[in-house]
């Protein structure tokens, strides 16, 4: 049977269903005081959807309060169509294509995918590489720095740093100002254990950071080095990869990528990067993972505009 054929994608009430599940796996808790246990459902003939009543506050609320659904019109169905295409679709799916697929308009669409990115991004702050495995990190560049003259050094695109935790197959990344060794070195040590193996290019700002790990690899791209000589399991073609299907979503579906939005472009592509096939995460799996985040990512039209 089609994945798409599941009641939750057609049927509000399954779709409420669907989420209340997910949101509160151990039964509704009320968003006003935190209370559970006491909470009823409304249940008139005029009452919408999935509107419980507190007994403590005794204020009524749904799940989609402090979610990225709060505030929203758009269907619940319609938020887990959205959700599966975006967490299913590879390189990612376009605001224009939502809009089609779904019905909505263009400017909801793009709202939709924005929230969503939200929820995809990853509030984890455990350290790559606990118990000495090795972490890779290296730099990519995309779109184009605003203001910037064109240089041979890339100075005028868009900088992107990231590590890939090889045991958890887990990625994190990062936008940059400045690709240096201040930089670049307190995002590897805010986000590496000290046990880890660093495993780079040659690039010199990670000369003095590398020292802090149990030990530091690095090839010689320069040279035509990718997996070192010495050692095949020196080498960052892990991250390569990741940046190449990251490049190809960006190419093809999302074109112009302004700066202030790249971090959530970023966490869309790290979360299916995260939650890939090769790791045993399938679709379904990974909509579900997906729909976990939903919780306190409010997000408003004002800061997916720009702000935040
Ligand atoms: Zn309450």
């Amino acid at each position: 049977m089609s994945v798409l054929s599941a009641p939750h994608f057609h049927n509000e009430k399954a779709a409420y269903a669907y989420v209340e599940a997910r949101v509160w796996p151990e039964g509704p808790v009320c968003p006003h005081c935190g209370c559970f246990g006491r909470i009823y459902e409304l249940k008139g003939k005029s009452t919408r959807i999935g509107v419980r009543k507190c007994g403590d506050c005794r204020k009524p609320f749904t799940v989609k309060v402090g979610t990225i659904f709060e505030a929203s019109h758009v269907p619940l169905r319609l938020w887990l169509q959205a959700m599966f295409l975006m967490a299913s679709s590879k390189k990612g799916i376009s605001a224009n294509q939502l809009h089609r697929t779904l019905g909505v308009t263009l400017k909801t669409a793009w709202f939709m995918a924005h929230r969503i990115r939200e929820a995809m991004r990853d509030g984890s702050l455990t350290p790559f590489g606990q118990g000495g495995g090795a972490v890779e990190a290296d730099e990519t560049f995309i779109g184009r720095e605003p203001g910037e003259p064109i240089t041979r050094g890339g100075n005028h695109k868009l900088k992107v740093m990231s590590l890939v935790d090889r045991d958890s197959g887990r990625k994190r990344s990062f936008v940059l100002d400045f690709i240096n060794v201040k930089a670049i070195s307190e995002i590897v040590l805010a986000n590496v254990s000290r046990e880890a193996v660093l495993m780079t290019d040659e690039a010199r700002h990670y000369v003095k950071v590398g020292a802090q790990f149990s030990a530091h690899g690095h090839t010689n791209h320069a040279a035509g080095e990718y997996v070192s000589r010495f050692n095949p399991l020196v080498h960052t073609n892990t991250i390569e990869s990741s940046f190449s299907i990251f490049k190809r979503g960006m190419r093809g579906i999302y074109q112009h990528c302004d700066k202030r939005h790249l971090h959530r472009y970023l966490a869309e592509f790290d979360f299916r990067y995260s939650n890939r096939i090769a790791l045993g995460v399938n679709d379904v799996a990974r909509a579900d993972t997906l729909l976990a985040g939903v919780v306190g990512k409010r997000l408003t039209y004002q800061t997916a505009r720009g702000q935040a």
